[in-house]
């Protein structure tokens, strides 16, 4: 029998962020992937504290910004990379409503440190209404950091390549595991869990594209009309995400491909290839917010879902507030608390 702190069922954001709080505080742990494409894994790794359409900001964007640079250097310090590439949005206007907007925006409290007041106008794109550059906003090297600290778990003996068989589960035991508690992480497939199915999550499935362009930019921004692109290594860029909440099957929808080809040609407007179509579904609650929270028997077990919305910057700070809850009793707060779906 191995007996451990923690077993920690997925391999998204959510799981690997709350591992990093199980190696900072040295809880011994393993970590079980089913090794299936997540949606973490096709997103675009976009860390953005404002609502692009409105100009706004949102729930704790400054605190969450603040907590996931000093994780990032954290987790830099064990697997010896840095994985957040400091290259700011910059928003393509429709036009000078927008830039309007914009200006008076500048002059909030709330919003002035992250709106840029100085606008650009970019070569090669079609951008008639220059761009406006998001301060604080960033990009995680989403490939990089998934194989760094997967590579990490992997060399300490705390991965398990394997999907976790919920009918194996006894009390405090799985298989030959003794465990003080486990944490399910497991975005969509929460739904074969028999102990969280009935949690309230909408699947969100997102498309994107890496494409090939004929005319590389001379910058390096992440631009964002419609939907985000930016480089991904030589001439491929990443563009996406779309949102769809319907049910959908587990294919491409070739529809999807035509809204993201319609919306890049819409500012790009050379000759582009498009070289991958990749989706996943965001795990997504009608508030917006998180579920974190214990099973009301098994008390345990816990979840830690809901991250359909800004998963890396949700995922990164509810982290430490699940740990802190566990380990030292602090209460959750009631926006992210899983009891407030029991009224
Ligand atoms: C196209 C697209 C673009 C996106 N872009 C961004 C972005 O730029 N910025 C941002 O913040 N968010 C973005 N997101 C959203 C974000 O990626 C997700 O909401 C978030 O990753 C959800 O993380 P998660 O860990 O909860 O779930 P997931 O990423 O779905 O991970 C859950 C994992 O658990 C595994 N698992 C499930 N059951 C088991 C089991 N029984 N045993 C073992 N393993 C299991 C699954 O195989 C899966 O790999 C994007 C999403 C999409 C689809």
């Amino acid at each position: 029998m191995k007996n451990v702190d923690y077993i920690i069922v997925g391999d998204g954001y959510a799981a690997y962020f709350f591992a990093h709080q199980l190696i900072l505080h040295q809880k011994s742990f393993v970590l079980f992937s089913a090794n299936k494409k997540s949606a973490s894994r096709v997103s675009a790794g976009i860390v953005n504290p404002l609502v692009l359409k409105k100009f706004t900001t949102f729930w704790l964007a400054a605190e969450q910004i603040e907590f996931l640079t000093k994780t990032i250097a954290e987790i830099e310090s064990y697997t010896g990379k840095n994985y957040l590439i400091n290259e700011r949005i910059h928003r393509i206007f429709h036009d000078e409503n927008e830039k309007t907007l914009w200006c008076g925006k500048t002059e909030t409290e709330e919003l002035k440190g992250f709106l840029n007041p100085a606008f650009e106008t970019l070569e090669i794109i079609k951008n008639p209404f220059g761009t406006g550059e998001v301060n604080h906003s960033a990009r995680l090297d989403v490939n990089a950091f998934f194989e760094g600290i997967s590579s990490y778990l992997e060399a300490n003996d705390r991965l398990i390549h394997e999907e976790f068989a919920y009918t194996k589960i006894q009390d405090s035991t799985y298989k030959n595991i003794n465990f003080k508690n486990i944490v399910f992480c497991e975005g969509m497939a929460v739904r074969a869990n028999p102990f969280f199915n009935d949690i309230q999550v909408i699947a969100n499935k997102g498309h994107h594209l890496k494409v090939k362009l004929s005319q590389k930019m001379n910058h390096h921004y992440t631009l964002k009309k419609k939907h985000f692109l930016f480089p991904l290594n030589n001439d491929v860029y990443y563009y996406g995400g779309t949102y769809d909440p319907n049910e959908r099957e587990n294919v491409i929808d070739d529809f999807k491909t035509e809204e993201l080809i319609t919306g890049l040609s819409e500012f790009y407007l050379h000759d582009f290839e498009i070289e991958e179509v990749n989706y996943g579904f965001r795990p997504t609650v009608k508030d917006r917010r998180p579920i974190l929270g214990n099973h009301p028997e098994h008390q345990n077990y816990y979840i830690y879902n809901g991250l359909g919305a800004r998963g890396i910057l949700n995922g990164c700070y509810f982290s430490k507030e699940l740990y802190e809850h566990i380990e030292n009793g602090k209460l959750l707060m009631a926006e992210v608390d899983i009891k407030r779906f029991n009224k």
